[in-house]
């Protein structure tokens, strides 16, 4: 087997860690190309140490001198290259054969996008790149021929289920599905009584009850925006239309999604809450190979419950089906206002029933200014910009 030549962007989180975790089971098939982080540089140097890197990519001059600092006197350095640009670059090495895109948030989508136009093996786990861009990025992939491999965990399992023919991505939904059944925990939030939101601490929204994330996304996953962004993202990796997209609320998270067929049967992928599981399928494809993931034993499992969301207590959910429906300008919007508002929270500057009304104030005020729809790049990026100046107003009149 050829042995791949990975890039990891965002290697220091919780996708990036798992990834290489992996990727160490591996080495007579998969080898690290390339890592970079934003932060935790010291983290990074030792990553680079353990895995052999020949490149990192570190976010500004500071980051580099902290790295060079971090590295030992007696062994090769990496090369270290800085910004975002050398991020985007680096993707499209010839060397590079697959990239792992694991940064949070819509300063993934350059490095994404750049990955997409090399013609690269893609393993999204980065929703909001789909968000943001969702047109524009299953264009460049379709146009550059790059490859493809969801990582959410929801979209991998509907992957898994899809006939590989028809998998993503898609230009049209893949023939004989009914619908896609999008399992969602929850959250730490799905029972609390209502009256007590108002007061819920950033520690609080972060202690999910099955999964170990990154703040931003585990936030999310309490508000369930998160789920939001996964209808959005599934609506572009399989070319879904939004009433064909059904989400539930499965406490357990052992069924990581389903796929409903025209004939009446429903298929869908079990396991652990376990994020090398998806990414094991992604770097292995189609092979199967070691996550690292034990035994998963359905005599202990009990029961399995399925249950509709209350978009009264999750009103991010039906923000994010608004955004869906009204099209690109509002996705944007939904996922930057998002972002802002959500590290207003975290560092307690806001309250965690006020994400959604800022989201909500900014999804209004766009929609009643007159933006086309982004086509470029740069389009995204000025809309992204203009919607997040919009949000942190909002935020400190809400403080
Ligand atoms: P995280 O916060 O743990 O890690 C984010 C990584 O991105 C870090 O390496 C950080 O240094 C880097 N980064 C942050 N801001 C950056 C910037 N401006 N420029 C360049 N790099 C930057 O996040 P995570 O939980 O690993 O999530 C990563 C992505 O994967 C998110 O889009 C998330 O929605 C998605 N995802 C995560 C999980 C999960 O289990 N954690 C599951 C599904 C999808
Ligand atoms: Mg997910």
């Amino acid at each position: 087997m050829k042995v791949q030549q990975i890039c990891v962007l965002g290697s220091t989180g919780s996708i990036g860690e798992n990834t290489l975790d992996v990727i160490a089971r591996h080495r007579d098939t998969l080898n690290v190309y390339a890592l970079s982080a934003y932060s935790r540089i010291e983290r990074l140097a030792a990553q680079a140490q353990a895995t052999r890197a020949r490149v990192v990519v570190v976010p500004n001059e500071a980051a580099r001198a902290r790295f060079v600092q971090a590295w030992p006197a007696s062994q090769r350095a990496p090369e270290i290259r800085v910004g975002a640009t050398a991020l985007a670059e680096t993707v499209a090495d010839t060397e590079v054969t697959s990239v792992m895109a694991a940064i949070v948030g819509a300063a993934g989508l350059p490095a994404a996008l750049a990955a997409a136009q090399a013609g690269k093996r893609v393993l999204l786990a980065n929703k909001e790149a789909l968000v943001a861009a969702g047109e524009l990025f299953m264009r460049t992939v379709r146009e550059c021929g790059a490859e493809l491999l969801p990582i959410d965990s929801e979209h991998n399992a509907i992957f898994q289920c899809l006939p590989h023919s028809s998998g993503c991505p898609g230009s049209h939904p893949a023939p004989g599905v009914r619908r896609l059944l999008v399992t969602a925990s929850g959250g730490p939030f799905r029972s609390t009584p209502l009256d007590q939101l108002d007061h819920v601490t950033p520690d609080q929204a972060c202690a999910h009850p099955n999964w170990s994330m990154g703040r931003k996304i585990s936030v999310d996953s309490a508000t369930m925006l998160n789920k939001g962004l996964e209808v959005i993202e599934a609506h572009w990796l399989f070319a879904m239309p939004v009433e064909r997209i059904q989400v539930l609320i499965h406490p357990q998270s052992k069924v990581h999604s389903m796929v409903e067929y025209e004939d009446g049967s429903i298929l869908a992928q079990l396991g652990q809450p376990d994020m090398r599981t998806p990414i094991a399928y992604g770097l292995g494809f189609p092979d199967r190979i070691d996550s690292g993931v034990g035994l998963f034993d359905l005599a202990t499992l009990g029961r399995l419950d399925f249950e509709l969301p209350d978009l009264n207590r999750f009103p991010c959910l039906r923000l994010a089906f608004e955004a869906l429906r009204a099209g690109q300008v509002a996705c944007i919007a939904l996922n930057a206002a998002n972002e802002i508002a959500v590290d207003r929270f975290l560092k307690q500057q806001i309250s965690y029933t006020q994400i959604a009304r800022i989201i909500e104030a900014c999804l209004n005020r766009v929609g009643g200014q007159a933006i086309s729809s982004p086509e470029t790049l740069d389009d995204v990026l000025a809309l992204d910009a203009h919607t997040r100046a919009m949000a942190s107003e909002f935020c400190l009149s809400a403080a």
